[in-house]
């Protein structure tokens, strides 16, 4: 069986030259679980955060040896269990870049998919797709006519929370993108009703326009001083969803600060997320986001890297923010 490993221990950025490709023993079928073939891999920002052992206290994969983490979806081929069976579909938390994956049963969830694509259970139905249903509809609870801003607006989260909001009754959801093809996604095919490129001058100013009476909900994904901008467009007693900092994941840096005053100022509320505490609540995520996906009411573009060979490529360009959509590996 192929697996992509690091071929080192990492100090810094991930980039495509530390990972190897080597042949290992195909995984065991655990007594009570299963063996799946994976047809999709995830890659996500965290994990280059993770690749150095800086993510949430979980080790870095072992150089040579073990797989690069991410969840994966394929279909069960042996099973010793009885809640899943051969050629089932499933969705795997931890199956790694590599072509099979074992699993006891606890860690595999049963995936529908008629009528839906299985990488859609990477990106708008998978771990993104939770994250952004938290943060929207548990954490900031957007109501109807609210005005919600969010930025890595064309990336799996962003996207997906902002037709999220559109489906609870935002009035107005705007982006914040890196680019015109991003920022295109956003309003073209997602359904944002504006997007910012935050690439070209004056973007500050954009943003303001196109926000005249404020905002009530921010998505924070990239960085603070994203966050700190938002702040200052607060409506009272708006709140701001504290999810991710991608701009700042390989910096080695600490985040700078939020500026309080306009938190006071606008009674804000900040709210962190993170999205294992929602796991338990996927079923509940999944009924109500899987009728959208399947009815073409809640889309999301894929970045698709065509086998293990082009994921590390594909991840150096995740790690510097080029990916445009969900970045996976379709194996
Ligand atoms: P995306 O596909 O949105 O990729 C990250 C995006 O961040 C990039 O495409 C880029 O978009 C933007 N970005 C801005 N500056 C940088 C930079 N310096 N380096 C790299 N990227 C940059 O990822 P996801 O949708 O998977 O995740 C979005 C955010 O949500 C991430 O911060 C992620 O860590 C976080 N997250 C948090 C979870 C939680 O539990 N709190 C769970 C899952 C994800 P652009 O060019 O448009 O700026």
């Amino acid at each position: 069986m192929r697996q992509v490993v690091l071929k080192h221990a990492l100090e810094d950025k991930p980039r495509a030259a530390d990972f190897t490709l080597i042949d290992a023993p195909r995984p065991q079928c655990p007594d009570g679980g299963v063996l799946v073939t994976l047809s999709h891999v995830s890659m996500d920002p965290y994990v280059g955060a993770r690749l150095r052992g800086r993510h949430m206290g979980e080790p870095a994969p072992e150089p040579g040896v073990e797989a690069i983490p991410g969840h994966g979806v394929g279909v069960v081929i042996e099973s010793r269990c009885e809640d899943f069976a051969k050629g089932e579909a499933v969705h795997l938390m931890e199956a790694g870049w590599r072509e099979y994956a074992a699993a006891p049963a606890s860690a595999a969830r049963r995936i529908d998919t008629e009528g839906i694509d299985p990488a859609l259970h990477l990106s708008a139905l998978g771990m993104p797709g939770l994250t952004a249903w938290a943060g929207i509809t548990r954490l900031a609870q957007v109501c109807e006519g609210e005005t919600v801003l969010i930025d890595a607006a064309a990336g799996a989260v962003g996207g997906t929370a902002g037709q999220i909001a559109r489906a609870k009754g935002a009035a107005r959801v705007i982006g914040i993108a890196g680019g015109p093809e991003k920022c295109a996604l956003v309003t073209g095919e997602y359904g944002f009703d504006a997007c910012i490129d935050y690439k070209q001058d004056g973007w500050e100013a954009r943003l303001k326009d196109a926000l005249p009476d404020g905002l009530n909900v921010h998505f924070e994904n990239v960085s603070s001083d994203i966050l700190n901008l938002a702040l200052t467009m607060m409506k009272p007693y708006g709140r701001a969803i504290l999810c991710g900092l991608a701009a700042h994941y390989q910096t080695g840096q600490p985040a700078p600060g939020i500026n309080f005053g306009p938190v006071i100022g606008a009674r804000a509320g900040l709210h962190g997320l993170v999205v294992y505490d929602f796991y338990d609540r996927w079923d509940a995520f999944a009924g109500e986001i899987a009728p959208m996906v399947r009815e073409g009411r809640l889309r999301l573009a894929h970045d698709i890297a065509d086998g293990l060979d082009a994921a590390p490529a594909a991840f150096e360009r995740l790690m510097d923010g080029k990916n445009r959509g969900k970045a996976l590996i379709a194996l």
